[in-house]
């Protein structure tokens, strides 16, 4: 059977990195046995969801490159919803219960008073057809819950948690629909996640216990359950993930020159206790995912990690990824010489302008003034085709007899104005002679 995975956002927000890493794991888990992720759009909370997160979420997956071989959306499945809806009803599995919030709040703290757990105790079940129409008259209207089978104890394998046990006696029934109709998450997604022919759902462990409910839900409905994986929270590098980090999008990190294949590399690893694996090749990342892999442990985000990953990302792109980033008139050479340098893809026009010129040279002192001088008038009679810094190099060393440090930084400074940059071997060539000469002799 081929893996059939989705990615069910609700979309109330733009996307944080905790939403990209279950869709990043959902998308992998899919890739690596060749089989299909979805999108499915969350959207039955009609007060919440917004068309501009819809369509930044889908941008967020494109940039990211996290494709998908379908896409649906919840609120033009109601129609489906009713009818599996009706269904229930008639079997008896979801019935109408009238408490508002408070009275419900109240039965809660009672229980709890008498130190008991806070379970809904079905009390709407007792009431008569002729209680149902007397509320009713009175202007009252039902909202809706699913009956737990309280005979049918819940177990699962979970993917990263191991065996789950449940007991239904230890749970409310969940409230699936609302007074106004409109539906809860609950039952939608069983219902979508039978009709898609989802295979495995992954998700955070936020949701464990929905799971335990859902699984009534995909029986009733004549459906074998799907394999569930719950996945630690994510959490910033100080305990649970920041207000700041929690709100920043994929906008916020692209702005800050992070690259979407370092977020991928990074993600990909992220909950395991395995190396991140700065790669350009996310379907190699995909053939070594494995969700054994992942703890129960709370995984940590941090930012300092991601400018790490993102570094060895760009020092792996290739000129045909970045080449309409970079500076006019800048080509594979210059992108393979100074990429190594660069911690953001922004960098590249710095390490231009100082290929290009003008630079501004540090002052030097009338010693390295005339090495400089001499070396000046090596740099203008070499074919700068052939290796330029080594004939210069090699010619300075054995007329000044300098070496190390004393003969390369003068010339690095001179010639780029900086003390540190990329290998001047593969630099040097990309400066014309001209400019080069003229920066030694000046
Ligand atoms: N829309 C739900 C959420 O964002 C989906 C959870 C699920 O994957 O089933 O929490």
């Amino acid at each position: 059977m081929t893996t059939v995975t989705r990615f069910a956002p609700s979309p109330t927000g733009k996307l944080h990195v905790g939403n990209v890493r279950t869709a990043l794991h959902n998308w992998l888990l899919a890739k690596k046995t060749g089989g299909r992720f979805l999108l499915r759009i969350d959207d039955t909370d009609a007060e919440r969801s917004r068309e501009d997160y819809v369509e930044a979420i889908r941008a967020d997956l494109a940039w990211l490159g996290l494709t998908y071989d379908g896409e649906e959306r919840q609120s033009l499945r109601t129609d489906r919803y009713e009818r599996e809806f009706q269904r229930l009803v008639e079997q008896g599995r979801i019935y109408r219960a009238y408490e508002t919030a408070q009275e419900l709040d109240l039965k809660r703290k009672i229980l709890l008073g008498r130190g008991l757990p806070p379970i809904y105790d079905r009390a709407a079940l007792k009431l008569t057809e002729a209680d149902h129409e007397a509320k009713t008259a009175a202007g009252e209207k039902p909202h809706w819950r699913f009956l737990l089978n309280h005979d049918q104890p819940i177990t699962w394998e979970d993917g990263i948690r191991g065996p789950q046990n449940f007991d239904p006696r230890q749970m409310s029934d969940p409230v699936i629909r609302r007074a106004d109709g409109s539906w809860l998450y609950m039952l939608p997604s069983a219902i979508d996640d039978i009709a898609m022919g989802i295979t495995d759902v992954l998700r955070g462990e936020d949701h464990v216990s929905n799971t335990a409910t859902q699984i009534q839900m995909f029986t009733a409905l004549g459906a074998t359950p799907p394999r569930f994986a719950h996945e630690a929270l994510l959490t910033g590098s100080e305990g649970k993930l920041s207000k700041r980090l929690g709100a920043l999008g994929m906008a916020d990190f692209r702005e800050q020159g992070i690259e979407p294949e370092a977020i991928i590399a990074l993600l990909a690893r992220l909950g395991t206790s395995d190396p991140v694996d700065a790669t350009l090749d996310a379907a190699a990342l995909a053939e070594t995912f494995d969700l054994s892999r992942f703890g129960r442990a709370p995984a940590r985000f941090d930012e300092a990690d991601l400018h790490r990953v993102n570094a060895q990302i760009v020092h792996r792109l290739p000129y045909g990824r970045v080449a309409h980033l970079l500076p006019e008139g800048m080509g594979e050479r210059a992108w393979d010489a100074i990429r190594p340098n660069l911690a953001h893809i922004d960098e590249a026009r710095d390490w231009w302008q100082v290929i290009t010129g003008p630079i501004a040279a540090p002052a030097f002192d009338d010693e390295t003034r005339a090495f400089l001088t001499q070396a000046a008038e090596i740099a203008a009679g070499l074919d700068w085709s052939a290796d330029p810094w080594r004939a210069l190099t090699g010619a300075l060393k054995e007329s000044t007899g300098r070496k190390g440090k004393m003969l390369f930084l003068p010339l690095r400074q001179a010639l780029t104005g900086h003390d540190h940059g990329p290998e001047m071997a593969a630099l040097l060539p990309l400066i014309a002679q001209g400019e080069a000469v003229r920066r030694l002799a000046s």
